[in-house]
């Protein structure tokens, strides 16, 4: 009863009468915690069957209908009860994964270190996880485990057995006790995102004081903060995901650990750091998730050669131009347009890959061999942190390199440009460099309107111009005498 009052005491009498449920021992003969829930039925909360996705409720129904317990779960619960559509419904039921694939026929089985069921209905998946009985990180190896052979190395010298794995800094490599829904609440990360809606009586299951924290709109972790984040640092990352997102607090006692922990992202598989990379820059937030990123310490953990290239003067433009493209990015994304990872890392690393050429090269002007060579060794040293793959990789490192080819404007040659398959990409990046200053805006305008000219008017164009040497140093153009480097200016 304790409890009850801490709960009454917060404000969640609102709710009206507070129905009490001693939550009985559900599974696997596991003895029953002293846990104790507060319910809260159908007519004291928001959340509607109209608005959760037909899928997830047909699965949430079938396992009903086949004696198994079934709840919507997490962040989509959080989002119904703000009133915004969840990204996607993830299920929280006792039957195992085993007995899941048996009910659905669209169904397979994922994740090595975690089992999940997925149950695939067109391109919508709908994520099925059995109650787990730890605090254990989710779906982290459900792509990225293959591409982790580091992790599994440091089980070595880990505390391991065949269904738990936990490093020596304390993150959990593997868990795969399965337990109750009494146990599983406690290995969710923040409290607003424990919640368990339940589809016997449409209530809602709360543990954690979870829904007065959505209330608030407050990230508050459960459990002990340092422990939470050692065992999974990537929760750093998705508390500034969410304070973003949803323009909710970080509560002192979970933000306060941030700033000493965050080296431990380090640690983390680089596959999985992409995918957290992905969802902190391209869904719509990344402009505020960036700046909380910076303020948490966070960010020189998952790009540390840009954020060294930051802080240097000469290189400063370039995290302008990242704020910019996330600005775009962010606004892209509201209007419904599609975003690409490659413009996004391409726009991450250039102050780095500059920064590397400029350093490798004091003296004459670089030539296309070298942007090359330091794009390369800017993205070797990236993959370590955050690895992103070939197929974003090598269409980022030839939009990079198509930015000395806008300078040639003279003879049909330069026309080739506007054919590349990268030119798109390439055009709004020299925008960007145009916009903060180190692109010549007379050059990017000249781009933007030969784009609308007809072919014979192009030709004219190019024509017409005075000749110049081709960037690679190639063409039969005449060359120039290089220009000595002006005292210490990088080149952009
Ligand atoms: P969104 O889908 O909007 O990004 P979400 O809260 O649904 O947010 P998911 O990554 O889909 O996030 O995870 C679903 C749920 O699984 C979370 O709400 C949380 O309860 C749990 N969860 C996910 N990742 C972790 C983690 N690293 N540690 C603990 N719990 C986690
Ligand atoms: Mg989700």
């Amino acid at each position: 009863m304790r409890r009850l009052s801490r709960l009454k005491s917060r404000g969640l009498v609102v709710y009206g009468p507070i129905f009490w449920t001693q939550a009985e021992p559900l599974f696997l003969n596991l003895p029953s915690t002293q846990f104790t829930h507060l319910v809260i039925p159908r007519a004291e909360h928001s959340i509607s069957r109209a608005a959760i996705s037909p899928n997830a409720l047909k699965v949430l129904y079938r396992l009903k209908e086949s004696g198994y317990q079934a709840f919507l779960v997490g962040g989509a619960v959080r989002d119904l009860l703000l009133g915004i559509t969840p990204k996607d419904f993830d299920v929280a039921t006792n039957a195992l994964p085993e007995e899941v694939r048996r009910l659905f026929r669209n169904c397979r089985l994922i994740g090595r270190r975690f089992r999940l069921a997925h149950v695939h209905f067109g391109r919508e998946i709908i994520e099925v996880a059995t109650f787990r009985a730890a605090a254990a990180p989710e779906r982290e190896d459900a792509e990225s485990s293959e591409a982790d052979p580091e992790a599994e190395a440091n089980t070595a010298a880990a505390d391991e057995s065949e269904h738990r794995a936990i490093d020596s800094t304390g993150r959990i490599l593997r868990d795969n006790i399965y337990g109750t829904i009494e146990e599983d609440v406690w290995r969710r990360d923040f409290a607003a995102n424990g919640l368990y809606y339940n589809i016997e009586d449409f209530s809602i299951w709360d543990f954690v004081d979870g829904v007065s924290d959505v209330r608030a709109r407050r990230l508050k972790l459960i459990g002990d903060p340092q422990t939470r984040y050692r065992e999974d640092p990537v929760r750093m990352l998705r508390a500034v995901r969410f304070a973003a997102k949803l323009d909710f607090s970080i509560e002192p006692g979970t933000e306060q650990p941030i700033g000493q922990l965050a080296n431990l992202v380090d640690g983390v598989p680089p596959a999985r750091l992409f995918d957290e990379a992905l969802k902190l820059f391209l869904s719509g937030f990344g402009a505020k998730s960036y700046r909380l990123l910076l303020q948490y310490g966070l960010f020189e953990h998952l790009f540390p050669l840009s954020a060294a290239a930051f802080a240097l003067p000469p290189y400063a433009y370039a995290q302008q131009m990242l704020e910019l493209g996330l600005a775009n990015t962010d606004a892209r994304i509201a209007e419904g347009k599609p975003v690409t990872p490659t413009f996004l890392f391409a726009v991450l690393m250039w102050g780095a890959v500059l920064r590397e050429m400029n350093e490798q090269q004091a003296g004459p002007a670089p030539d296309l061999a070298q942007l090359m060579q330091a794009c390369d060794k800017v993205l070797r040293a990236q993959q370590s942190r955050v690895a992103i793959p070939r197929r974003f990789a090598v269409p980022m490192r030839e939009l990079l390199m198509l930015q000395p080819r806008f300078n040639r404007r003279s003879g049909v040659k330069s026309l080739s440009l506007l054919q590349h398959p990268r030119f798109r990409a390439a055009y709004d990046f020299l925008l960007l460099r145009a916009q903060v200053g180190v692109a010549d805006p007379e050059l990017a305008q000249w781009w933007t309107d030969i784009q609308l000219l007809p072919q014979e008017e192009r030709v004219a164009l190019v024509q017409a111009r005075p000749a110049e040497p081709a960037p690679d140093g190639k063409s039969g153009a005449p060359r120039r005498r290089r220009r000595r480097r002006r005292g210490g200016t990088a080149r952009s």
